[in-house]
């Protein structure tokens, strides 16, 4: 994803910045992991988000059908 587009995005839920790893835009504090689906569209609805533990036992990926 693009540096500018990720700048641009914050967590919904605490409006803290976000990072991107593998298929999923973190945010640590919430420990939450949004879902990227296919051509770069992050999802960043709450009731969409993982566990971030769940997302890294998954190795940070997703097979995008939610
Ligand atoms: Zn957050």
């Amino acid at each position: 994803m693009e540096r500018k587009m990720l700048d641009m995005l914050a967590c919904p839920k605490c409006h803290g910045d976000i990072e991107e790893k593998g298929m999923f835009l973190l945010c640590r504090k919430c420990s939450l992991a949004y879902p990227v689906l296919e051509g770069d569209i992050p999802d960043m609805l709450l009731e969409d988000a993982w566990n971030l533990s769940d997302a890294e036992k998954n190795g940070f990926k997703h097979d995008n059908s939610l």
